[in-house]
């Protein structure tokens, strides 16, 4: 997957394979903690190696399915 084009790696263990899975924040555990900001879904890409979840919010993550190749800088 790239982020704003730029290619991204596990932060761990440096692979480039996740799983992509929407995380919605205006669950009841978010409003708890008073996260009114946070009334949107995130996106949640889970390492596909060491299963270490990587949160972003914003809409620039562009995901690559493996069999199509991995994008080229
Ligand atoms: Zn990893």
């Amino acid at each position: 997957m790239t982020i704003n084009r730029v290619p991204f790696r596990c932060q761990v263990c440096q692979s480039e394979l996740f799983y992509d899975r929407e995380v919605k924040l205006n669950t009841t555990g978010a409003e708890l903690f008073d996260l009114g900001w946070a009334n949107q879904s995130a996106t949640g890409l889970v390492c596909a190696r060491c299963g270490y979840v990587h949160l972003f919010l914003n809409n620039a993550i562009e995901l690559w399915k493996p069999e199509s190749g991995y994008p080229q800088p």
